[in-house]
């Protein structure tokens, strides 16, 4: 089968023919037709992060299709079902973690396109498990971004506690961030984007935020800090430790303030303040099955829909090198 490879760390990756997975009695072998591309996958081939993949590694954690072959063991997923194989590849469902509803948190899980192969092919092997199935009336394409940017910005701000009628700041208006204004907007919650340049900020106002700041050219901090009286919670998808301080200083007194993008910086938070201003900083990452089945819900209803562009696996390292310039409106999705 055809897959995007990854063979050695910052470099290119390879379009090859690699062998089809073989499938064990509780996994089910997907058909992908569309994967979205996250920015993780970027940091997974560059080797960012102090955990490293596994190379040779293919990609991919947005991946959906179609089920074309059932394990032994497996009883809830038949041939023909649409799913969609999340960045919670797998998860030991009986560790604390696991029976208390945090399995995104389970230290055995398993990670789509990291640890294990992931989607930037024509099949994978997923746990049947831990897939989660598409929503009829959305279409494959649609529903990949959803897979990774989407729950993980819909948890995010669940994470956030905020309420209805509340400020919510979102920096970085990428492929998680446009996503994040749009369910902050469904969710009630009054928005100012951060991002930089003409396209995003009409991209952030069309998708409902009230306001838009450039962290090139505007006073991020003092502009929000005058617009809202302070924010009461940002989440901060942005790949730059610059931002995050900024998503900490635009907090008001008891808010929280999210993280979710991960720049490979340490962050460093005044005690002082956080102390003073009984502020929260919490880490979100991904979501669980159910913040999963919710998000898709959302978009089933219309509430919630990814802009989208659709490119071909073939397009991968160009999509990398836009991805690393900031250059990509919403998120790109490959069809197979
Ligand atoms: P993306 O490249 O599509 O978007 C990032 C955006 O951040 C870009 O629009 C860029 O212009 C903007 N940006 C850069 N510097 C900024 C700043 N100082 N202020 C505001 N915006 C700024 O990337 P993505 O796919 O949306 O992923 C974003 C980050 O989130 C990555 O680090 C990724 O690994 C991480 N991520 C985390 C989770 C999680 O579960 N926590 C899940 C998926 C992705
Ligand atoms: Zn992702
Ligand atoms: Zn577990």
């Amino acid at each position: 089968m055809k897959a995007a490879v990854a063979n050695t760390f910052g470099s290119i990756l390879n379009i090859e023919d690699i062998p089809m997975p073989n499938i064990e009695s509780h996994q089910v072998l997907v058909k992908i037709h569309a994967c979205g591309v996250c920015h993780t996958d970027l940091h997974a081939c560059h080797g960012d992060w102090p955990v490293k993949p596994t190379l040779p590694l293919v990609p991919g954690h947005e991946g959906v299709g179609e089920v074309v072959q059932v394990g032994s063991a497996v009883k809830h997923i038949k041939q023909g079902d649409r799913v969609g194989i999340p960045w919670l590849y797998s998860a030991c469902g009986h560790c604390e973690y696991c029976l208390s509803g945090d399995e995104n948190l389970c230290l055995s899980q398993q990670n789509a396109g990291y640890s294990v192969n992931g989607s930037y092919a024509e099949y994978c092997a997923a746990d049947a498990d831990y897939v989660v199935k598409v929503p009829a009336n959305l279409s494959f394409v649609d529903a990949a971004p959803l897979f990774c940017a989407g729950v993980t910005t819909y948890k995010a701000l669940k994470v956030s506690k905020a309420k209805p009628g509340n400020w919510v700041a979102i920096f970085g208006i990428g492929g998680l961030g446009h996503l994040a204004v749009q369910y902050a907007v469904a969710m009630g919650f009054r928005v100012v984007a951060v991002d930089t340049g003409q396209a995003k900020r009409e991209l952030a106002i069309s998708l409902g935020a009230e306001a838009y700041c450039d962290f090139k050219t505007d006073n991020v901090v003092e502009d929000i800090l005058h617009a809202t009286g302070g924010v009461h919670a940002s989440v901060c998808t942005a790949v730059s430790k610059a931002g995050f301080r900024q998503s900490y200083d635009v907090i008001r007194r008891g808010g929280k303030c999210v993280l979710v993008g991960l720049p490979a910086d340490d962050m460093p938070l005044p005690i002082f303040n956080t102390v003073l201003n009984g502020v929260s900083v919490v880490g979100s990452i991904v979501g669980t099955r159910k913040d999963l089945e919710e998000c898709l819900e959302f978009a089933a209803r219309g509430k919630v829909k990814a802009i989208i562009e659709e490119k071909k696996l073939d397009d991968i390292n160009e999509i990398f090198a836009d991805m690393e310039k900031g250059e990509i409106t919403g998120r790109i999705v490959m069809s197979m």
